[in-house]
Order: structure tokens, then C-alpha cells, then sequence
């Protein structure tokens, strides 16, 4: 990714702080004039203020899943001082989530010189500084898979991210300077939430002494004591919640996942890394056998104009995706993606969407035909988007990835579920029960339905074919993936992909493979821009490669459990409907299903997993005849 520099307009993502200078050896916030953590000793006062203040390390004992959630990350050191406790004191298989809101991200490139001194947890600061994400809003997931440490990093003002977070929290750190000097982080709308959020028995400590502070939890139903502060404080606060009791979820112990395409191989690899048991199963002979096993996938978002769910959840599953491909070893090939606009409609939707900041949330921006030329490699005569970011990887070797140490039964087809008292039983067709689990996650693509109970899922198969275009010499001096409409990467090995048809009749779903036919080449050939086009003018396609995709009448996926006409859950979840853009999605609702399944923050807006519901499809024909 060195072509073509950022200009003026980018956002300097990654550079050092304008909102923090070093005063003493401690971090001094400019906008809030108060220091990070104390001149007396930053993990000192984190152990007694905070990790003492919630009765740690004793709270977690025993517990396969441990929750807290601090307002103000600020430089980590909370976080790093709570991870290095748990690696000492965790419970046997726990699983301990740091949800943590930040509104003015420190950058990477400040947070190494301010963490050296805390020599005690250098290892985890590195850990942490590697995986830190780009300092762009919305909820950013990292795992540290090694210790089973999750962070969730809410970026954005504590009023309004909190609201939209759905967590259930055993322990609060409210830590977001003092209140005199930034009353936005103890309003009442801010202490509404943290009671929202709060589990029964959560909880909670903060530095502060402040009598409206006290008496605002008070009011919340937290019950607080004073307790002596740290350093030349007096004193500090501590509660616990007396609040409504909710009733507890009942995480399922072993889960049956169905289908090995990218949905199904995400969710495995996510279960094991939780330590939950699971029994996946799969009717082909191997992973990736089907739309997930093309040779080449481009990874980039979709923003939209509307701020709706689909364009929010495109940006933030492909900033996971980007960030899984980093931690796991999987190379996003090109020089980004270069989404092409001829039509002037086309350019002016590019224009606005640069103007409401939806290009800047992915890291992309506008670039004139020159520049893209010059980042592309060839001579390009219309504008575009650059995602510098984006590019091609290999779904196959994602798949296998995301995957994990999960254990595959492949060659094992199930033809229905059955219930057999608490459990579900997956059926083959000879009536012979293949597994058995207290769960089952049908990630079939659009054989899903068939599977599903309670109605099962407007689930349509629409067939997808792509073209393999032997290189020539003006072809391979390409260096970004293009966009049209259509997509091309540079070649590799000699060969180009390009695609893909969108074809919703005239196939037999059932048929696999799926034959590769010339009027599907000749439809892809036809969509390129004619510059682009003109390179392969004499060339024959090498090979091509067909599937079907699972597409939803509302074009969004589908994520999260089934529930039976009276609205309640049964153990039965989907993940299904991912469309052409499996490669984006499949790992943060992957994420997101897990987390649903076991009562963890969940890693996407609460509006945003509202969206993705089995549910929806139901509650929309319902409305319609009642309407
Ligand atoms: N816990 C941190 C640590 O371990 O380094 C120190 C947190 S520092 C005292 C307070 C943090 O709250 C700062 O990083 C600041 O940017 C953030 N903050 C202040 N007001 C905020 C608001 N209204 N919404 C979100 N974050 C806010």
C-alpha cells in the first residue's frame, strides 16, 4: 500500500496526539486539563481504586464468563492492569470481556512511549499497541485469544455510545476525569446507562469522592461506600447493584454448527475460542466447498447514504475483517480497491458520500483520474473511491483461519432438526441422528431453509459466476483491485479474477458443482468500463467458477436465534443470507452470534443487531396484515 500518499483532506490517523502533552512523566489530557492516572503510580491506583474496589480478583473466581466496563480507556493502563491480573488469578476456561468507551482515542503511534515505563505489564502493553485499532467511531472488537481477553472499544461520547451498547456487566470503572472538569462523563443520561447495563450483583468503583456522584448511583440503585483514596486523594467511591434481578441467559454447553462455508467456519472458530464444545458438521466433502471456495475475494466496505444499518454494518464487519486478516496471518492482496464512477449520478453518490464522512470512517476517499491511474498501475479515465485498506484475499484460506483448531465432520449432510427433550438432534436423510447439542447455528447459505424450524427464512439462491482472464501486458501492470459494477483484481500467478454474474433464475439451485457457462463470461466481459475491457480484447477465459449465494428480501443478513410464533427463543439460531459480501460479514456476525448465545457485550450497535434478526421478516408480514 505505498502508492499514491494520503493528501491534505485524509485524516492523519495514525500520528501523534494533539490532545495530550507529558507533564511530570504522566499524560496531561489538553481538552480536560486533568492527567490520566495519578503522578503516584498509574497501576498502583488502578489496583486500589478500581480492581480492589470491585473485590478482584475474588469476584471473577469460578466464573466461565466475567464482564466489566469502564468508561474512559484512555492509555489502557486499567485494562493492562486487569488483564495482567487475570492471567494470574483467572478461573479455569473463564472468558473475561473489557468493554471500555472512549470518545478522544489515544493514537498507536503516542501509546508506546506512555505505557514504557509500566515495565510489569510491557509484554500485554505490546499485545495490546499491535492489535489497537484505528481511532475511527463505532465498536472495535480485539481478541487476545492466548489469555481468552476480549476488548470491545467503544469509540465516541459516553452519552451517546452508551445507549447503544448491550452488555450485561459484573463490574464498572467509571475513571473519566475528574467531574468538575468534565461533567460530560457523570451526567445523569451517563449514569442511566451504567444502572442499564449493570448485572445483577455488578459492581462498581471509582476514584472520585463527589457527593453528586454518590448520590446519582444512590438514585440508580447502586448501594455506596466510601472507601480511602489512593495517593493524596481522601477517599474513593464503591457499590454494588440492588437492582432488578433480570433473568440470567442460559449459555448452551455444547452447540452443533451446520455448513463450513465462511458463516459456518467464522461461528466454529468463535465458540472454540470460548471454550464452548462444538459439533460442526458439513454436507460437502471439505470447507470452502461451495460460494466460499472461489479463488479470489474482494474485501471492501459498502457505506451508504442514509446512515441506515446496512451501510454502518458494511464499514464496521469490514474494519474487523481487515483487522482478523491482520491478527491471523491472511494477506489483503493490491493496492486497495479502486470503485470506479463513470455515470455522473455515480460521481455525485461518491461525492456525497465523502461529504457526510462515511468514506472517511473506512479510510477511504475520492482520487481524480490521474491518481487513480497512478495508484492503479494503468491508465485509468474516470474517478474513483480509493479504500486504501481493501483489496483480495483468498476465502478458502480464510475460512481455514477463522476456523481455527474447530473440528470438522465433513461429508456428514443433516435433513432436519429434531427436538428431543433439551436438546436438538440433527437428522440425516436415512432418519439417523448424526449429533446431538443443547444449540444448533444453521449456517447452510441458501440451503439454510430447509433446515429451519418455526417457518424457516425468505432465504433466495441467486447464482454467482466469475471469470479467470489469462494476463497480458498491459493487464498485469495493474496493482489495485477495480470496481464497476463488476470487479477485477491484478493478476496472480498469471491470471485475473473478475466478476461476477448476479443471476436470480435459470439455474438449478441443486446442482453442485455449478456448471461455469459462456453467456456468464460474456456478461462479465460486457460489464467492464471499455478501457479496462480493452485489455483482454482477444483473451479467452482460463476458467471460471460458479456458486450459489443466499440472499434476504432486505439485501441485510441474517444473525441471531429463531423464535417460534410467540416470540420466544428455542435454541435454534441462523447464520445465513450473507449474500456476495460473506467475506465482510461472516466474521463480525460471527462475533456478534456468539456473543449472543453466550451473554456477552455484543461487539455491533445494539440497532445494528436489531437489524440483522431472524425475527424481522416475521414481525414485518404480521404488521403488514395488520395493517
Ligand atoms: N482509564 C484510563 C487509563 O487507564 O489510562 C484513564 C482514563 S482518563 C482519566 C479519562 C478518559 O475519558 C480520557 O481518555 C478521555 O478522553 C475520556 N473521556 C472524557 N470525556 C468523555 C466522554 N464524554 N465520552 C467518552 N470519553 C470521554
Amino acid at each position: 500500500h505505498e502508492t499514491g500518499a494520503p493528501g491534505p483532506e485524509a485524516p492523519d490517523l495514525e500520528g501523534r496526539d494533539p490532545g495530550l502533552v507529558i507533564r511530570e512523566g504522566v499524560p496531561v489530557s489538553t481538552r480536560f486539563d486533568d492527567v490520566y492516572f495519578s503522578r503516584e503510580g498509574g497501576l498502583a491506583e488502578t489496583a486500589h481504586v478500581f480492581l480492589a474496589g470491585v473485590g478482584l480478583p475474588e469476584a471473577w473466581t469460578g466464573r466461565r464468563r466475567f464482564t466489566i466496563a469502564e468508561t474512559g480507556f484512555g492509555t489502557g493502563l486499567n485494562f493492562l492492569a486487569t488483564w495482567e491480573l487475570w492471567r494470574r488469578t483467572r478461573p479455569a476456561g473463564g472468558v473475561l470481556h473489557y468493554l471500555a468507551v472512549e470518545g478522544y482515542p489515544i493514537r498507536r503511534g503516542t501509546l508506546a512511549g506512555i505505557l514504557a515505563p509500566f515495565r510489569r505489564v510491557g509484554d500485554l502493553a505490546a499485545r495490546l499497541i499491535a492489535r489497537y485499532p484505528l481511532p475511527l467511531p463505532g465498536l472495535h472488537r480485539i481478541w487476545f485469544p492466548e489469555d481468552r481477553v476480549c476488548l470491545t472499544l467503544a469509540v465516541g461520547e459516553a452519552a451517546a455510545v452508551l445507549p447503544e451498547v448491550d452488555a450485561a456487566v459484573d463490574a464498572w470503572f467509571l475513571d473519566g476525569f475528574a467531574p468538575a472538569r468534565n461533567p460530560s462523563m457523570w451526567e445523569p443520561a451517563v449514569l442511566d446507562q451504567v444502572a442499564r447495563l449493570a448485572a445483577p450483583g455488578c459492581r462498581l468503583a471509582t476514584f472520585t469522592a463527589a457527593g453528586a456522584v454518590r448520590r446519582g448511583l444512590e438514585a440508580r440503585g447502586f448501594a455506596m461506600q466510601r472507601r480511602p483514596g489512593f495517593g493524596r486523594k481522601r477517599e474513593c467511591l464503591a457499590g454494588s447493584y440492588r437492582g432488578n434481578a433480570a433473568e440470567g441467559l442460559r449459555p448452551p454447553g455444547r452447540v452443533a454448527v451446520v455448513g463450513a462455508g465462511i458463516a459456518g467456519a467464522a461461528l466454529a472458530g468463535a465458540l472454540v475460542r470460548r471454550g464452548v464444545e462444538v459439533a460442526w458438521v458439513e454436507r460437502r466433502p471439505a470447507v470452502a466447498a461451495e460460494a466460499s471456495g472461489n479463488p479470489v475475494g474482494v474485501l471492501m466496505p459498502r457505506p451508504t447514504l442514509d446512515g441506515g444499518p446496512a451501510g454502518r454494518l458494511s464499514s464496521a464487519a469490514f474494519r474487523h475483517a481487515l483487522a482478523e486478516c491482520a491478527d491471523r496471518g491472511i494477506p489483503v492482496g493490491g493496492d486497495g480497491v479502486l470503485e470506479l464512477a463513470g455515470e455522473p449520478s455515480v460521481i455525485a453518490r461518491h461525492g456525497r458520500l465523502a461529504a457526510i464522512g462515511a468514506l472517511a470512517a473506512v479510510d477511504g476517499r475520492i482520487v481524480d483520474p490521474a491518481e487513480a491511474s497512478r495508484i492503479a498501475g494503468v491508465a485509468l479515465d474516470r474517478p474513483a473511491i480509493w479504500y486504501r485498506r481493501a483489496g483480495h484475499v483468498s476465502p478458502p484460506a480464510l475460512v481455514r483461519a477463522l476456523a481455527g483448531p474447530a473440528g470438522l465432520r465433513p461429508g456428514c449432510p443433516v435433513e432436519r432438526l429434531d427436538r428431543g427433550g433439551p436438546t436438538w438432534r440433527l437428522v440425516d436423510a436415512g432418519g439417523a441422528v448424526v449429533d446431538e447439542a443443547d444449540a444448533v447455528v444453521v449456517a447452510g447459505g441458501a440451503a439454510s431453509g430447509a433446515l429451519l424450524p418455526f417457518g424457516g427464512l425468505p432465504l433466495r439462491a441467486v447464482r454467482g459466476q466469475l471469470s479467470e482472464l489469462p494476463e497480458t501486458a498491459l493487464s498485469r501492470r495493474l496493482r489495485a483491485v477495480l470496481t464497476f459494477g463488476g470487479y477485477l483484481t491484478p493478476a496472480t500467478g498469471g491470471r485475473h479474477v473478475a466478476g461476477a454474474t448476479y443471476e436470480r433464475e435459470g439455474f438449478d439451485p441443486d446442482a453442485w458443482p455449478q456448471p461455469v457457462t459462456a453467456e456468464g463470461h460474456e456478461r462479465i466481459r460486457s460489464a467492464m468500463p471499455p478501457l479496462v475491457g480493452a485489455w483482454f480484447e482477444a483473451a479467452m477465459p482460463a476458467g471460471g467458477r460458479a456458486a450459489i449465494r443466499a440472499t434476504t428480501p432486505d439485501r441485510l443478513p441474517i444473525a441471531g436465534e429463531l423464535t417460534d410464533a410467540g416470540g420466544a427463543g428455542a435454541g435454534v439460531h441462523a447464520l445465513t443470507g450473507l449474500g456476495s459480501r460473506g467475506l465482510v460479514t461472516a466474521p463480525l456476525l460471527a462475533e456478534l452470534l456468539a456473543s449472543q448465545m453466550l451473554g456477552e457485550p455484543l461487539p455491533v450497535e445494539r440497532d445494528l443487531a436489531a437489524a440483522v434478526r431472524p425475527g424481522r421478516f416475521r414481525e414485518r408480514s404480521a404488521h403488514r396484515r395488520a395493517g
